[in-house]
């Protein structure tokens, strides 16, 4: 089929969710084919989750291999791969124990339930999470999603749930009462911008989360797996969380997902409290091992650091240059160019010279490669930008203020 032909289909028989305007068929690495044949840079990555690069060989092997041996049993029976997995996971994180779910919205309701769950005897249950942030789209995500474009159409949403202002300190402690069970944050917000959190904030909320006795939760769904550079992104901030979520890079483009927490909370869900069919199949957590051993037998936590670095240094140049380009700011392979105006021209501009990349935030461009992009790639990548800059030319009413 032609891409013509794909997106009559799926305006035929898809609810319109989404407004796709590439067919991809096929993927090896950095590099994806449409349906046309064009080929392009993936810095879209499958929005953050092509950890390992398109149908990296081990991957594919290790997905072909658990499927043709075991691929679900349900969690009524036990399958070794899967505390293989969260032994692996617990070593890299914080020593406690895991569970395992289908995606990122389910693991952050995995947290929300876990910080209820722990707070319950004492009447505490609320949440605290920030401006700008993004949790996910079930119900209980959405409403602890700090963007209203979000929530629009689906009142009454479910209680127990205050935003604050991003990045201070103050709003936060102001927002602490007996009701809070916890504070859940991004390290670096993906869908609000890729706005890292300053350490001394970090620093500050651990701080006051311990004071107020609550829990400090992380949703590394984006920035884990080792999108910033490190295992999670906590660790390059070096400010221990309570409790932990994560999906996208996890599985390489296998969807799974999952939580992991502190020794002192691992008990917290116990049989019957959490539970999800799919969660934490044989084949997701083969998946998922298989991403971790590439991981580490390619060294790609420190390529993450060093080739982020590359590339924002690469297009640090146009803020200079341009005053409608705001700032170059990310850590490790999760990356954004902050315009002053709709970054979508400057996406499609791009995808005409070869290069995906998604707009996050309305304004900024992320560019988000698989961890196993290569020097050359990241030159690349630059040079398309730089290119496709020099040919934006921002209309005065798309100035953002
Ligand atoms: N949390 C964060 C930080 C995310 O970036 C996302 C998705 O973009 C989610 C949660 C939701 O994940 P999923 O789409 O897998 O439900």
């Amino acid at each position: 089929m032609n891409t013509e032909e794909i997106s009559a289909m799926q305006q035929r028989y898809l609810m319109p969710t989404y407004a796709p305007s590439l067919a991809l068929v096929r993927g090896e690495g950095v590099r994806v084919w449409d349906a046309e044949g064009a080929e392009y840079l993936d810095f879209a990555g499958g929005v953050a989750s092509i950890s390992v690069g398109h149908c990296h060989p081990v991957l594919v092997e290790a997905i072909r291999e658990q499927s043709g041996r075991l691929m679900h049993v349900s969690n009524l029976y036990y399958n070794e791969v899967q505390p293989r997995l969260a032994e692996a996971i617990s070593q890299r994180s914080l020593g406690g124990r895991c569970f395992f779910c289908n995606s990122g919205a389910e693991a952050n309701e995995g947290l929300i339930k876990l910080a209820r769950r722990w707070g319950h005897g004492a009447g505490r249950y609320e949440v605290i999470t920030l401006e700008g942030s993004f949790h996910g789209r079930t119900l209980a995500t959405l409403t602890a999603t700090g963007q209203q474009k979000v929530k629009t159409g689906f009142d009454p949403l479910p209680a127990g749930f205050v935003t604050v202002a991003y990045g201070d300190l103050e709003a936060v402690r102001a927002a602490v009462s007996e009701r809070t069970a916890a504070v859940l944050v991004e390290v670096v917000q993906g869908e609000g911008g890729v706005r890292p959190l300053e350490i001394a904030y970090l620093e500050g909320l651990r701080e006051l989360c311990d004071e107020a006795g609550i829990l400090l939760l992380l949703d590394e769904v984006q920035t884990g797996f080792g999108r910033t550079g490190y295992w999670f992104g906590y660790q390059g901030y070096g400010v221990q969380p309570d409790a932990l979520s994560m999906a996208k890079g996890m599985g390489g483009g296998f969807p799974i997902g999952g939580i992991t927490a502190a020794p002192a909370l691992s008990d917290i869900l116990t049989a019957g409290t959490h539970a999800t069919t799919f969660g934490g199949t044989p084949l997701a957590c083969a998946a998922a091992l298989a991403v971790i051993d590439i991981i580490e037998t390619e060294g790609l936590l420190e390529r993450a650091r060093t080739l982020g670095e590359r590339l924002r240094g690469l297009l640090q140049p146009l803020v200079k240059r341009y005053d409608w380009v705001e700032a170059v700011r990310g850590i490790g392979l999760l990356n954004g160019l902050v315009l002053r105006h709709p970054a979508v021209h400057l996406a499609r501009r791009i995808q005409e010279k070869g290069l995906l990349a998604i707009p996050t935030a309305h304004i900024v461009l992320r560019l988000a490669p698989p961890l196993t992009v290569r020097e050359e790639d990241v030159d690349r990548a630059a040079a398309i930008i730089t290119e496709a800059c020099a040919q934006e030319t921002p209309a005065p009413e798309e100035q953002h203020p």
